[in-house]
C-alpha cells in the first residue's frame, strides 16, 4: 500500500486537508491504480487524481501512472489561463491522446487505457470530473450520495431504457467501461460538476475495487472517523476484508474549516 497526505490551509478561512491510499488487494500481483494529490502552495488549485488502468502485461500501470501525472502538469500549466471545465476536458484530452501515443510505440500495450477521477479545487470551489467507473461521492452528515456517474455499457443501456437496474446490476458485462483515457477510441470527455465544499464534507474518489465491495452504508460509517488518513487506511481494509479481488484505491478531501 502507499499513502499520500496533502493540506490546503488558508488561515481562518478554509483548511482541506487530503489523503489516499492505493493497494493491490488480495487477488491480483499488480496494481494497476494510481494516485496523486497536490496542495494549494499558492499556486492557486488544489487537487486529486485517481485512475484505474487496464490492458495485458504492464499496461494498465503504464497507463494510469502516465494519466496521473499528464492531468497534474495540464492543469499547472494551464491554470488562470482558462475556465476550469475546459481546463479539465483538456487534461483528459492530453492524457488520452498521451496513453494512445505510448501504445501505438509499443505493441505489447496496445489497447491499454484507465479511468479518471479528477477533483479540482479553487478555494471552496469544487470541480469533479470523470470518465469511466472509478468514483466520487460526498458524505455530508450522515448522507452518502454518489456525484459521479459511471461511464458503463450498462449504465447506458439503462438511461435508454433497454435495461433495468436491476438486469443492469447482474448484468455480465456491467463492468465494461464506455468512457476511458487512452485505449485508441477518443471517448475521454469527461462529465464535470461543480459542487461547494462545506465545513465538515468528505469528498471521496475512489476504484472500482472499493465500491463494488464495499456496501454505501459501510463506507459512509468508515467515513465519519476523525481522521482522514486513518479513514483511508480502514476504507483499504474493508474492501480487503471483503476479499480485496482488485486493486484498491481510496482518496478522501475533507473540509476542516
Ligand atoms: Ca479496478
Amino acid at each position: 500500500m502507499y499513502k499520500l497526505f496533502r493540506r490546503t490551509h488558508v488561515p481562518r478561512e478554509l483548511e482541506v486537508q487530503m489523503a489516499g491510499a492505493c493497494d493491490p488487494g488480495m487477488a491480483r500481483g499488480h496494481n494497476e491504480d494510481a494516485i496523486a494529490l497536490r496542495e494549494d502552495d499558492g499556486c492557486g488549485f488544489y487537487l486529486a487524481i485517481v485512475c484505474d488502468g487496464m490492458g495485458g502485461a504492464n499496461a494498465g500501470e503504464v497507463a494510469s501512472a502516465a494519466a496521473v501525472e499528464m492531468i497534474g502538469a495540464y492543469i499547472e500549466r494551464g491554470f488562470g489561463n482558462e475556465r476550469p471545465e475546459s481546463l479539465l476536458r483538456g487534461a483528459f484530452t492530453e492524457a488520452s491522446q498521451h496513453i494512445d501515443e505510448i501504445a501505438r510505440a509499443n505493441p505489447s500495450s496496445r489497447g491499454m487505457g484507465c479511468t479518471a477521477v479528477v477533483a479540482l479545487g479553487i478555494g471552496q470551489e469544487l470541480y469533479l470530473a470523470n470518465a469511466g467507473d472509478s468514483r466520487a461521492y460526498r458524505r455530508r452528515g450522515s448522507r452518502l450520495e454518489q456525484l459521479s456517474d459511471d461511464h458503463t455499457m450498462v449504465c447506458e443501456m439503462v438511461t435508454m431504457g433497454l435495461l433495468s437496474q436491476r438486469q443492469a446490476d447482474e448484468h455480465p458485462y456491467r463492468g465494461r467501461i464506455s468512457r476511458c483515457l487512452g485505449h485508441g477510441k477518443n471517448r475521454e470527455e469527461p462529465a464535470i460538476r461543480n459542487v461547494e465544499l462545506e465545513r465538515g464534507d468528505d469528498i471521496l474518489l475512489c476504484t472500482d475495487g472499493l465500491s463494488d465491495v464495499v456496501e454505501d452504508d459501510e463506507i459512509e460509517r468508515i467515513l465519519s472517523g476523525n481522521e482522514v488518513r486513518q479513514v483511508t487506511r480502514r476504507l483499504i481494509d474493508a474492501a480487503n476484508a471483503e476479499g480485496g479481488p482488485d486493486n484498491i484505491s481510496a482518496v478522501v478531501l475533507r473540509r476542516v474549516v
